[in-house]
């Protein structure tokens, strides 16, 4: 396999992946998730590309597309062997138009580059997941990536005009454009994006950028309790204000985050919201004082941080120090309608505790996505089943509220088979439909983003 894989890409681009290798494992490694690559491939082109998948439909070897390996629920690991396809040599502009708000990026650039060059050309980039200088471009297509700013400005693929995509059995292939209008078809495009590489390998990307706003502020507002908070938020837009951040803290996350807040978190603080509004200056001004006025009566405290960045620093770092709590934590991405946000957020409380568990929550408010976690020593096989368990409770109670199994961490493996859950037999027929036209013989990634999977989640280490 090596010498004719070494033909399409050079043999210095073809590597092994012994147990351990990095690239039989994403960010899921904490929940003992690692496959086995037959064989790492670091394509050079779209070219290059479209051979490898070429040479995989020919022979029948799984491929599984690989970006910056951040992903959290397994997308990118080899669970069923096959040939891993890096895009991480994939890294030109092949365009950057400021007058004309685009950007033509290759899969393999990072998101944090993507973000860099818009900011240096008064051009704006909105997603902004968690792990940016990691997770390249093609990787947040294919997960349809989130982040804080995702309620103003929408989630990575309210960001693409089009795809250029490598598609079974090696063909590569434009969808969408620059055309800024285009109903012609379905819209293939945005199947693609989401699609966690089991519809086609993506190897650049048509970004249609904004102007930057002229000034940000963030602030972050104390409230009580939870109900005062969900509510807070309702206020905060029911008002009509629309900010570009909603992020909120529940009080256990508060309480361990409180240290390292660049700040001093009010006695009585049970819930904590970060809000940012943009704009003009002026804009701004205008939001802020909306935004008091909305909150008034139910807000401990309204607090401007002098150092914005600081701030976001703090925030990003919620993972790190929840993990270092008990030695390891299970965070499970779901959503919950906004309107039923405390119910969800109440329930899930007491279902960890009924299984004996410290939880807490956190997540993106605006849209009821809630990163909801539980706490766990990872030398205790009793702790990682009950953590499990839980787990399954909170999918039930999601599709019980009308919310979604997954808001922006994608299906991958380890969520495999809870769509089936969430909707109607003749939705996941289709779903499965789809994927089969793509990828007839299901060599794309095969069992990920499965609606009928069995549904396991192998939590085993920390
Ligand atoms: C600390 C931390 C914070 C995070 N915060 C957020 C957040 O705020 N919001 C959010 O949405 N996510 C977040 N994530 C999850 C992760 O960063 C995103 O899912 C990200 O988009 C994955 O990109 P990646 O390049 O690392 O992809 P990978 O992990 O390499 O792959 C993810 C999936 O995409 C597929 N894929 C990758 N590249 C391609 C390609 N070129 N063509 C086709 N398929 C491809 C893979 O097969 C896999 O199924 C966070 C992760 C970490 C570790």
């Amino acid at each position: 396999m090596r010498g004719e894989l070494g033909r399409i890409v050079g043999a210095e681009h073809v590597l092994d992946a012994p147990p351990g290798s990095p690239y039989n494992r994403d960010c899921t490694r904490r929940r003992g998730l690692e496959g086995r690559a037959d064989a790492v491939v670091l394509p050079g082109s779209a070219q290059e590309v479209a051979a490898l998948l070429g040479w995989c439909y020919a022979h029948d070897v799984p491929l599984v597309p690989r970006g910056g390996g951040t992903g959290l629920t397994g997308g990118a690991v080899p669970v069923q062997g096959g040939v891993v396809c890096s895009l991480e040599r994939l890294r030109a502009i092949r365009e950057l138009e400021p007058a004309l708000w685009r950007m033509l990026p290759e899969a393999g650039v990072s998101t944090r580059d993507v973000q860099r060059l818009a900011r240096e050309n008064g051009l704006f980039f909105g997603p902004d997941p968690g792990a940016s200088e990691q997770s390249q471009i093609g990787g947040n297509v294919a997960t349809n990536a989130g982040g804080p700013h995702g309620l103003k400005y929408g989630v990575t693929g309210a960001w693409v005009a089009g795809l250029e995509v490598v598609l079974a059995p090696g063909e590569l292939v434009e969808v969408g454009g620059w055309a800024g209008k285009d109903v012609a078809g379905y819209d293939l495009k945005s199947l693609l994006v989401g699609s966690e590489g089991t519809l086609g390998v993506i190897t650049a990307v048509r970004l249609r950028l904004l102007p930057a706003p002229e000034e940000a502020l963030a602030l972050v507002v104390f409230l009580g309790s939870r109900r005062a908070g969900c509510e807070g938020m309702g206020a905060l837009l029911g008002s009509g204000l629309r900010p570009s951040v909603l992020d909120f803290m529940d009080a256990e996350t508060l309480r361990m985050l409180s240290p390292s807040y660049p700040g001093e978190v009010p006695a009585g603080a049970g819930f904590g919201l970060i809000v940012e509004v943009d704009g003009t200056r002026s804009d701004v001004q205008e939001q802020r004082g909306a935004l008091l006025e909305a909150l008034a009566g139910a807000a401990l405290a309204v607090q401007e941080p002098d150092d914005g960045q600081a701030l976001w620093r703090w925030r990003d770092g919620v993972n790190g120090v929840l993990t270092g709590v008990r030695g390891a934590k299970v965070s499970e991405d779901v959503v919950f309608p906004r309107e039923r946000l405390n119910e969800g957020l109440e329930r899930f409380e007491r279902m960890a505790g009924a299984h004996g568990l410290p939880s807490c929550a956190f997540g993106h408010g605006g849209e009821g996505n809630v990163h909801a976690t539980v706490l766990v020593d990872p030398a205790s096989e009793r702790e990682l089943q009950e953590a499990e368990a839980v787990g399954e409770e909170l999918y039930a109670l999601v599709v019980e509220l009308g919310g979604s199994v997954a808001g922006e961490h994608g299906v991958g493996w380890l969520k495999g088979g809870r769509l089936e859950s969430q909707w109607s037999p003749r939705a996941v027929d289709l779903h499965e439909q789809i994927k089969r036209a793509f990828d007839p013989k299901g060599l794309l990634n095969p069992g990920k983003k499965l609606a009928r999977y069995p549904a396991r989640s192998p939590v085993t280490s920390n």
